[in-house]
This record gives structure tokens, C-alpha cells and sequence, in this order.
């Protein structure tokens, strides 16, 4: 067989690598950079990225809609710091930006200099990210003075920066390429060269990596020639996630413009009525499985419209999250599986999507039929 070619070695690229080879299908990894980067963008791992990585322990495309470029300018500096008893000892910050700058916090600040945020990275040299949507107020390029005086003047915290490990200036751009498949499933497009929204939210890498994870299970099938004659199999990849990265590109856009707000009534929604919100733990549930992906589903999509028509035997089918121990279980095999229980088949698929949930008989009819002919889903080990 020959390799899939993997252009781009960021995290979207080498996950979808590594899934493709999980699966058995030979890859080749290339990369524009002739060595790895030792700095780090993304931070934030939601769960279920986490979950869908688990089993891997062990010419431009770019249209024009949703394009965007934020008129922002935004700044980045991770710095080694120190806590300094003498700041703000005779100073009265305008804003609070109080708590314990412990690993997994995030502090967001609208200043009348911009918003800023401050993230403790928890790296080894216990690092502290600054982010700053610092516009006009800080031209030129950023120097170490010049985020030290925004944390004096803009915080309760008594740090000082000692050290930047990195510096750097980025723009926001919101945009989607139109298809995530050309070329008659010959070049296909995910993470970043797919679609790309604001840092807000952590939501960036995450949707890149589910994206691979969506992918490299029906590539690996297409690419052996196993996929079901007319199964359009790796059209689904397209029907499935270009819906997913629309959707994120709204919600983190959200975040960041609510977040950037500065009037004193949306302050006061955001210090009080949203604080109220987040204390209902329905709504508060609701609102973390909105970022960390629990809420995708592919319910309306070919493969759940396909397994609800093989299912007509009555079972609920619908295109969901592994649910139980046993659906879990079966995570990370290379082809669907069936967790199967008491004359229940509960089809889960490669990337941790319950396909179809019926007879043991019907789902495997409807797996012969729609994705692998050749062979049957089994629990795997
Ligand atoms: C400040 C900041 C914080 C962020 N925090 C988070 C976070 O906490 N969580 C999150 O999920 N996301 C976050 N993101 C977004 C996240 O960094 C990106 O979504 C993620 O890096 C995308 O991964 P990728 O592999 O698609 O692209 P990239 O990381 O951009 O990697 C692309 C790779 O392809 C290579 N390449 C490009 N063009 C070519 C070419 N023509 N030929 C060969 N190689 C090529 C590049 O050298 C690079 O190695 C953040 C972004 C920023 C700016």
C-alpha cells in the first residue's frame, strides 16, 4: 500500500499520523520547519480529546466564507517569574486579578489597556503566560518592561517577571476552508489548514485532533481498499466535521468578544449573573460540555442515517458518545466494534463515536453493508 502523506508536523498532523499507523496504514510525516518547535501554543487538552487520543498511549484551499481578521492586536509572553513582596505594596490596582496563580487557572482581566489574561503553565520551570490584546497602547515589538508594567499596574499579584522564554505578537483570524476534501479524497485538510478562530476557549487544537481522529480511521479503511463499495466514506468526514469547526469558530469568536467587553453593565453580567449561572450545576455542566466536545453528535449524518435505516427493527440509533463501561471499553480499536451486552450491539467506532446500537445482528449487517464488507465487528481485546 502506498504511504498517506501527512503534511505538517503540528499536533494535528502527527495525531493523525499516529492513528493512521495504529490502523496499520503506512504514513509519511513532512514538515516546512527542519526541527521541532520547544515552544507551545496550545495549553488546554479538553476531555474529550483526551479520550479520543487514549488509544495511541500504548495550493490553497482556503475560501472566502467566515473569513475574517480581527482588527486586534494581540501580544504573548511566557515569562520565568518570582513573587516580589515590594509590588504593588504602595499601589491601588484599578482592576483585581486576585487568587493563586496555581497550574489549570486562568485569570481574564479587561483593563483600559486591553484584556489580559494570565495562565501558570505548570511546566517544569513553573512559567507564567501573559496574554494581552494589547492594540495601540504597546507598539513596537513587546519587551519584558513593558508586560512587567501591565502586571503592576492591572493586578493584585506580586510578580515579577524575571525572564521571557518566549515573546511574540499574533492577529485573530476566523475562517474555514469551504470542503475539508479535494481531489476525490486524495488531499484532505484538518486542524488549523481547515479551520482557524480565536484562542479562546482552548478549542483550537482540540477540534484539530478530533478532526485526525475522525479521519484516519476511514482513510486507513479507504486507503486498503476495505471500505464498502459506495460507502463515500470519506465524504462523511467532510459531512461530520465541517458542521463541528463552523460551530467552533462561533462559540470561541463569543468567548473572546464577550470577554472583551468592557461596558458596566456587561461587567456586571459577567462578575454576578454569570457567576449565578455557573453555580447550577445543570447549567454549568451544560456550558463545560459545550468546550469539551462531549456535546458532538453526528445523529443527522449519512452513517447514523444509514444505521437508523439497518436498525428499522426498532432499536434507538444515533451517532453519540460512548456511554458506558462496555462502549469504552471498545475505544481504540482500528475498526468499529461491537460492545455487546444481553442481545444488545452497541457499534462503537474507531474514534470513540457510538455508531449504531441494535441487535448484535443488525449492527453487524449494517457494518458489512455501509463501512467494512469484509469482516465482522467484534469486541476487540
Ligand atoms: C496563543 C495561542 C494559544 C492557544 N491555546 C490553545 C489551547 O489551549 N488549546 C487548543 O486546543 N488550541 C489552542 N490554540 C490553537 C492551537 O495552537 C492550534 O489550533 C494548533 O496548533 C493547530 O494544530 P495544527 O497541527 O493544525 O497546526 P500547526 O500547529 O500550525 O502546525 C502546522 C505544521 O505544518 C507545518 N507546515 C505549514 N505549512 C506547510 C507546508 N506547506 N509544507 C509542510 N509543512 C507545513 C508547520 O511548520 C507546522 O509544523 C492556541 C493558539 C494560540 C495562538
Amino acid at each position: 500500500m502506498d504511504p498517506v502523506l501527512v503534511v505538517g508536523a503540528g499536533p494535528v498532523g502527527l495525531a493523525a499520523a499516529a492513528f493512521l499507523a495504529h490502523a496499520g496504514t503506512p504514513v509519511r510525516i513532512i514538515d516546512a520547519n527542519a526541527a521541532p518547535t520547544t515552544l507551545s501554543k496550545a495549553l488546554v487538552l479538553w476531555r474529550h480529546s483526551l479520550l479520543t487520543l487514549a488509544p495511541l498511549i500504548p495550493p490553497s484551499y482556503w475560501h472566502s466564507i467566515a473569513s475574517t481578521t480581527l482588527d486586534q492586536r494581540w501580544l504573548l509572553g511566557d515569562f520565568k517569574y518570582e513573587v516580589d513582596a515590594a509590588i504593588n505594596a504602595a499601589h491601588k490596582p484599578q482592576h483585581k486579578c486576585e487568587g493563586s496563580l496555581q497550574p489549570g487557572t486562568l485569570f481574564m482581566n479587561p483593563t483600559d489597556v486591553g484584556l489580559m489574561g494570565l495562565i501558570p503553565l505548570g511546566n517544569r520551570d513553573g512559567q507564567l503566560r501573559v496574554v494581552w490584546n494589547a492594540d495601540a497602547h504597546c507598539p513596537g515589538e513587546p519587551t519584558i518592561e513593558d508586560f512587567q508594567q501591565l502586571l503592576t499596574a492591572h493586578t493584585r499579584q506580586q510578580i515579577r517577571l524575571t525572564e521571557p522564554v518566549w515573546l511574540s505578537e499574533f492577529k485573530i483570524n476566523e475562517r474555514q476552508v469551504q470542503s475539508y476534501v479535494h481531489h476525490n479524497g486524495r488531499v484532505l485538510l484538518a486542524g488549523d489548514a481547515a479551520h482557524i478562530h480565536s484562542p479562546a476557549g482552548g478549542l483550537g487544537m482540540n477540534t484539530g485532533l478530533q478532526d485526525a481522529a475522525n479521519l484516519a480511521w476511514k482513510l486507513s479503511l479507504v486507503a486498503a481498499g476495505e471500505a464498502a463499495a459506495g460507502s463515500k466514506l470519506l465524504d462523511t468526514y467532510q459531512e461530520e466535521r465541517h458542521p463541528v469547526g463552523a460551530h467552533v469558530i462561533r462559540m470561541s469568536g463569543r468567548l473572546l468578544r464577550a470577554n472583551a467587553l468592557r461596558s458596566p453593565f456587561v461587567r456586571f453580567v459577567r462578575k454576578w449573573v454569570l457567576r449565578a449561572l455557573v453555580a447550577v450545576p445543570s447549567l454549568a455542566a451544560k456550558m463545560v460540555s459545550a468546550l469539551t466536545g462531549d456535546e458532538i453528535c453526528y445523529s443527522r449524518c449519512t452513517l447514523a442515517a444509514a444505521a437508523a435505516a439497518a436498525a428499522a427493527g426498532g432499536a434507538a440509533v444515533r451517532t453519540r458518545q460512548p456511554a458506558t463501561a462496555a462502549e469504552r471499553q471498545v475505544w481504540g480499536c482500528c475498526k468499529p466494534a461491537v460492545a455487546g451486552r444481553a442481545g444488545v450491539g452497541v457499534l462503537v467506532r474507531p474514534d470513540g463515536i457510538v455508531a449504531a446500537v441494535g441487535g448484535p445482528d443488525e449492527v453487524n449487517g449494517w457494518l458489512k453493508k455501509h463501512v467494512v464488507p469484509s469482516s465482522d465487528a467484534a469486541a476487540c481485546s
